[in-house]
């Protein structure tokens, strides 16, 4: 009992990584097991941290599927995930296990795509959550809120892993500017 999946979204750039280390540290303090994960195809940054974008990092297990988390997570108080957009259609199935189990799931993730599109599995995660946080990120363009992950590159697939040199954060009105590159 006492289980809730909360879900951190928004752009790139938004400190949704930040945010999920700053709920997770603050469990630490409070002596309660903790365990962050994230998708083994995110292979941008180290497999057994979390580093956010300005490069502060927290020890994580990177694993091939959702599954894997069930496995791992046994006896554990509190699951962090990370780039949950990665995983597929099961991890709602297995967040909504865990919370009911007891545990507090924290999983941020992007809740849209470059185009604008939901992303994966982070519209049902959003449905299914305790609550939901959406943080923005400032625009590249004109410094207001930004919603958008703006792709600076000519490449059409849906999942390219990338920095800043490849997406800006960007407004509603500056992203719909220039759609095309
Ligand atoms: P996310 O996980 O949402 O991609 P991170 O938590 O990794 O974001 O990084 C957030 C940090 O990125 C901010 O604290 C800031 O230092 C940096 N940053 C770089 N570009 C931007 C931007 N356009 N808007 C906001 N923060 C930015
Ligand atoms: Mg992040
Ligand atoms: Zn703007």
């Amino acid at each position: 009992v006492g289980g809730s999946i909360e879900v951190i979204c928004g752009s790139m750039f938004s400190g949704k990584t930040e945010e999920l280390m700053r709920r997770v540290s603050r469990a630490r303090i409070a002596k309660v097991s903790v365990e962050i994960f994230s998708p083994a195809s995110d292979i941008r940054y180290d497999k057994s941290a979390l580093v956010s974008h300005n490069a502060k990092s927290i020890p994580s297990k990177a694993v091939e599927d959702a599954a894997s988390i069930l496995k791992l997570a046994d006896g554990t108080e509190v699951i962090g995930i990370d780039e949950a957009q990665f995983f597929y259609d099961e991890l709602p199935q297995v967040c909504q296990t865990l919370a009911n189990k007891g545990v507090r799931v924290i999983v941020a993730g992007l809740d849209m795509d470059y185009k604008g599109r939901p992303f994966g599995v982070m519209p049902q995660l959003m449905a299914l959550a305790d609550a939901v946080t959406k943080l923005h990120a400032v625009c590249m363009k004109c410094g207001r809120q930004a919603m958008y992950s703006y792709r600076l590159v000519p490449n059409e697939s849906q999942i390219l892993l990338g920095e800043k040199e490849s997406y800006e954060a960007r407004c509603r009105e500056c992203y719909n500017l220039d759609g095309k590159i």
